[in-house]
């Protein structure tokens, strides 16, 4: 889910200084990276669903919420921050009685406004309440938003789910399901979402499966889950990930499934297998741990360099070690201690904090390293700041010689598609070669896995330039769905005039 009113990276600040409108690709604004989980058939969909976002939360950690329906209301509860600190009271958990359930977790906009932003998203339409909430972003939700806003839309967010809402509820069909079609035939973008209605659940992956979604059981209930991970936390069967383009509807019939889309060739993001997805998942048939390893293992054939031991940047840069470290037969050793209590440092407002927050995040276990040759290996290069930190930490400490290695090729494109990734100028990787990003962050040699070598790891012999298997468009600059809006320019619309506080 992304912020529809400012594609474009033109941030409104209003005079009291809290940000309005925002770009996901802007990192001092809004990071859009999403969890989403559906219950069908339970009495306590709401604690599943808790349960169940809890898991999801590396997909996001700035707010969270679940709607029910109880057969004759729906009951929400929304709010900025983790998980936890939304639904871990029992009596919030009472509050939200039903035998259905949605959730949803994610990086969010600084400040109070972002309550508004909240998923699931409600509406009351003609046919009855609906909750939605999606994972990916929207390519032409600005378009899409200013036709409707001229058509007499009122829009309450700036979210690009509430895009689809709108959609839902000017669509002319006569029933839930085909205006839900209706709807997504007109976006373009990633989305995997879960909407919940009067009479059942609803789960659709877009067409080329960009994002993740499955579906699992758990008794007679039915679970759709952004990860298989969400799954195992409440001790439900996996059945199958929904497939792309795949609209699936569980209500009291049981389940059914619809093919509503053109067929096109499906194009999974390879970045959940890189550091996006949690490790102990299965997208799409492939376990994500196993596949790490294996990125660790090429890079290793590909670029090693004689050194003494091997060690990850955490907790992301560990499976890839652990494959590197095995393919080379050098030891594996905990080099570097996180501070598990600490954020993730991308999600810090600015540069000066990005930089404490590595600090306070990572300690060098200085036993280890002193007079060492150390090859760290961590997933990715984003603006370096990670990168540059810890290699200071490590000449500090007194390694011989530090040689970084990296599990995915060079980020030199921004993510359009539901991962947060800064503007592409701020991409260390868009406007330098690896020579220049090992001065940067200070390395004696830095190598990146080729995107062959990706593709190896994925069990391909290599990228099929003509049909690539997945997106690869933040390596590559292949972007499978067109980038309506950012192409239309950089447009900045000061759509809300509200500014709210919690
Ligand atoms: P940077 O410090 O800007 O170079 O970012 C690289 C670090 O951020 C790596 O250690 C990655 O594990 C992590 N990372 C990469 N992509 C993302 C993302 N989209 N959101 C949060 N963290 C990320």
């Amino acid at each position: 889910m992304t912020d529809a009113a400012n594609p474009a990276g033109n941030a409104h600040i209003p005079p009291g200084g809290i940000m309005l409108t925002s770009n996901p690709f802007d990192d001092d604004k809004l990071h859009e990276e999403c969890g989403v989980f559906g219950v069908y058939g339970h009495s306590d969909p709401a604690a599943l669903t808790a349960l169940g976002l809890h898991a999801l939360q590396h997909r996001g950690q700035q707010a969270a919420g679940i709607v029910t329906y109880d057969g004759e209301q729906f009951h929400a509860h929304r709010g900025l921050g983790q998980v936890g600190e939304n639904f871990s009271s029992r009596d919030v958990i009472q509050r939200l009685p039903g035998k259905a359930a949605i959730g949803h977790c994610r990086y969010a906009t600084t400040g109070e406004v972002a309550l508004r932003n909240v998923q699931p998203l409600f509406a009351d339409f003609e046919f009855g309440g609906l909750a939605i909430c999606h994972n990916g972003n929207l390519t032409n939700s600005y378009h899409l938003r200013r036709q409707l806003v001229r058509r007499g839309s009122l829009f309450q967010s700036t979210s690009d789910t509430e895009v689809i809402v709108h959609l839902i509820a000017t669509s002319l069909k006569d029933n839930v399901e085909d205006r839900v079609i209706d709807a997504l035939r007109q976006v373009e973008g990633a989305y995997s979402l879960v909407a919940l209605t009067q009479t059942g659940l609803i789960g659709v992956r877009d067409p080329l499966g960009v994002r993740p979604l499955v579906l699992g059981r758990l008794g007679d209930a039915w679970i759709l889950a952004s990860e298989t991970c969400a799954l195992d936390i409440i001790g439900a069967n996996f059945e199958r990930d929904v497939e792309p383009g795949e609209l699936i509807v569980i209500d009291a019939a049981g389940l059914h499934s619809r093919k509503p889309f053109e067929p096109v060739r499906k194009r999974l993001c390879v970045f959940e297998y890189i550091y996006f997805a949690r490790p102990d998942s299965v997208v799409d048939g492939i376990g994500v741990y196993e596949t790490r390893k294996r990125i660790g293992a090429e890079l290793a054939r590909e670029s090693h360099v004689s050194a003494d031991i091997v060690i990850p940047v955490p907790d992301s840069g560990v499976p890839a070690a652990i494959g590197y470290a095995a393919e080379c037969k050098l030891p594996f050793e905990l080099g570097i201690i996180r501070n598990h209590y600490v954020g993730r440092t991308f999600i810090e407002p600015t540069d000066q904090i990005r930089h404490l927050g590595v600090k306070l995040k990572h300690n060098v276990n200085k036993n280890e390293i002193k007079g060492k040759r150390v090859i760290l290996v961590d997933d990715s290069i984003v603006r370096g700041t990670t990168s540059t930190k810890i290699v200071e930490m490590f000449r500090h400490a007194g390694a011989a010689e530090v040689h970084m290695r990296i599990s995915s090729p060079p980020t030199g494109h921004s993510c359009f598609y539901g991962i947060a990734t800064p503007e592409r100028q701020d991409l260390l990787a868009s406007h330098m070669n690896v020579d220049e990003i090992a001065k940067f962050i200070g390395v004696d040699s830095l190598a990146f896995v080729s995107i062959d070598g990706l593709y190896r790891a994925m069990g391909e012999a290599k990228r099929d330039a003509m049909a690539p298997r997945f997106c690869d468009a933040c390596f590559t600059g292949d972007y499978p769905i067109p980038l309506i809006d950012r192409d239309a320019g950089k447009v900045s619309t000061q759509l809300s005039l509200l500014t709210e506080t919690a």
